[in-house]
């Protein structure tokens, strides 16, 4: 089992940093609310979910803390085999660690 760690204010960051476009529903990193998508032949604005505004984020941590990580203490005291992976960097540097958490070589 692979529980992939990030600290909260990446989280934020990262889920905060997404839109979507109200007409294709192409998903963006790194662009805000309000920019024009012109995908498909069709213009569309990018909006963010309501669930990915900071505060909702934080909302989201705190029933994960609640609800979700007991089950991972569970596990943990059940014997389950259970590796914890950095999840922070490149998308290249998670991978890396995730193949070395699974004793793959590349
Ligand atoms: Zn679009």
């Amino acid at each position: 089992m692979l529980l992939f760690e990030v600290d909260e204010d990446e989280l934020v960051r990262r889920l905060s940093g997404r839109t979507t476009c109200d007409v294709c529903q192409r998903p963006f990193f790194g662009r805000s609310p309000g920019e024009t998508c012109t995908e498909g032949g069709q213009t569309g604005t990018l909006v963010r979910r309501k669930d990915d505004e900071p505060d909702a984020i934080r909302k989201r941590m705190q029933v994960y803390q609640d609800q979700t990580s007991p089950v991972i203490d569970w596990y943990a005291s059940h014997g389950a085999n259970m590796v914890r992976v950095d999840a922070l960097g490149t998308l290249e540097h998670v991978e890396a660690r995730v193949h070395a958490a699974l004793g793959i070589s590349r």
